[in-house]
């Protein structure tokens, strides 16, 4: 029997989309079926009551992520650049200390610990400069570093406590998770991926050098509504099953069926899903050991960006909590002030526990401490926690745990059977970016391309 669609793919973020196109374009019947009532998954905007627009999920494009840049030209969406101007603060033994907000800027620490950060970075880049990113596992010392987590190697190799400090604040900004979470492999790879530390951490010629005016969501329905494809909304996919002939799709209402199917979900969501026949044990296994960060992310709402006038960017590094990273997310007329923070790792989770009066309440204490008192008096205050939500179960992505890119890296990206996988958690260039979405959503295409050509010959 003729299958309902040649391919059908699971979820309409980034990648799920962009595969949906890209298939499209092949010329091939697609559906793509999403949970959600809405396109965008970790992309999200809110529109507060003085129509003021937010972003609660991934907001930033920069460095060269060419993909995003060009789907921004595309759809005539405009870049603003992240507010940047004054010092940036570092909180650090109680106190505030101002450094330059230009790309490398050091912050005035005793020397002992500035040659012990200068000297790690160092090392860490050439490291991760040495990394395969299509197969990290192949590298001569990757059991080694695997072995590894990212906690571990700084108590070996950083000895001055502030320095040490400094690159666990560092992964809990990228990751969102604490540095005992995660493998010292996955951390060099990361770094690559993104092209290196600076890169990731930096607003100059950073990945947080732009957002998108009116938000990064609209990149989602502007390609959604460029589609021929049906996107189904409001449809979670409980389950896949298999034959020679293809995949049949469930969902709570509906069945359909597909020569191929594109799982675009965060691993350990993909590994919820039925399977029948069951997944190879060794992919399954994957799915169980790839989790997601732990992060609630919140804003404060001012008449003005108060801070500027005192030559600040927004933007403060804490080496306490609960917010330790905190950025100026006002929109680009100033019409009001915002501040953006983000409970992450520990704090994230512990936060998670308190009421939102709690939270407010934590979250103002620690932007008046780098900023002053005006800032305990918000006009609005907004946050989402993304662990949780049903469809994603937290962010920014997925990171893996010690030993599992050495033991299940292969299979990340090989599909099973008729099932092929894409999600930020599975790019090789940008892992657990936007850029890296929609380049995993393009590789899962070319690879079902690909694939469905061979079956015609
Ligand atoms: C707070 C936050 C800040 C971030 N900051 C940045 C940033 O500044 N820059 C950046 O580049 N990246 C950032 N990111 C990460 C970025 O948003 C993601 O990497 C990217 O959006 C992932 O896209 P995706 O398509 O791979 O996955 P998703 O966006 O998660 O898409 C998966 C889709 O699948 C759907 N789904 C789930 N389960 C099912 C099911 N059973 N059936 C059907 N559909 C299902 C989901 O609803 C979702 O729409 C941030 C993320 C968050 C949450």
């Amino acid at each position: 029997m003729k299958p309902d669609y040649d391919v059908i793919v699971v979820g309409a973020g980034l990648a799920g989309l962009t595969a949906a196109r890209q298939l499209e374009r092949s010329n091939l019947r697609v559906l793509v079926i999403e949970a959600r009532d809405r396109v965008g998954g970790r992309n999200e905007e809110v529109t507060l009551g003085n129509d003021l627009t937010l972003e609660v999920g991934g907001q930033w494009i920069g460095a060269n992520q060419e993909k995003m840049f060009a789907l921004c030209r595309e759809f005539d969406l405009k870049l603003i650049p992240t507010y940047n101007e004054g010092d940036n603060l570092l909180y650090i033994n109680g106190k505030c200390k101002r450094m330059g907000s230009q790309r490398g800027a050091i912050p005035k620490l005793n020397p002992f610990v500035l040659l012990d950060l200068y000297r790690s970075i160092k090392k860490i880049d050439k490291l991760s400069a040495q990394i395969d990113l299509t197969n990290p596992w192949q590298h001569p010392r990757a059991r080694e570093w695997d072995g590894h987590t990212l906690e571990s190697w700084i108590r070996q190799n950083i000895s001055t406590h502030q320095a040490r400090e400094y690159f666990r604040v560092v992964a809990e900004a990228v990751f969102a998770t604490e540095a005992s979470d995660f493998s010292f492999l996955h951390f060099l790879f990361y770094l690559k991926s993104g092209q290196d530390l600076e890169t990731l951490i930096s607003v100059e010629k950073g990945a947080q050098e732009y957002r998108v005016a009116g938000g990064t969501q609209q990149i989602s329905r502007c390609l959604a509504g460029s589609l021929q494809t049906p996107v189904l909304l409001d449809s979670p996919v409980t389950a896949l099953h298999q034959t020679d002939e293809g995949v049949t799709v469930q969902t709570a209402a509906q069945t359909f069926t597909a020569r191929k199917v594109v799982v675009s979900l965060p691993p350990t969501l993909a590994g919820r899903l039925h399977y029948d026949p069951p997944l190879p044990a060794l992919r399954d296994q994957l799915t169980q050991r790839v989790p997601a960060g732990s992060v609630i992310k919140v804003m404060a709402i001012y008449k003005e960006p108060f801070w500027r006038q005192a030559g600040l960017t927004g933007q403060a590094a804490s080496f306490e909590g609960p917010v330790k990273i905190t950025f100026d997310n006002s929109p680009e007329d100033s019409s009001y002030g915002v501040l953006l923070g983000f409970l992450e790792g520990a704090d994230g989770r512990q936060a998670a526990e308190w009421t939102v009066d709690q939270r407010q309440q934590q979250v103002l204490a620690c932007f008046a401490r780098y900023f002053g008192k005006e800032a305990l008096s918000p006009l609005d205050y907004l946050e989402k926690d993304w662990m949780a939500e049903p469809y994603t179960r937290g962010c920014y992505g997925g990171h893996f745990s010690p030993g599992v890119w050495t033991a299940y890296g292969p299979y990340l990206r090989q599909p099973c059977g008729h099932i092929h996988w894409a999600g930020a958690e599975t790019a090789d260039i940008w892992n657990g970016y936007m850029e890296g979405a929609v380049r995993s959503g393009e590789r899962a295409a070319g690879e079902i391309s690909i694939s469905l050509k061979q079956t015609k010959a």
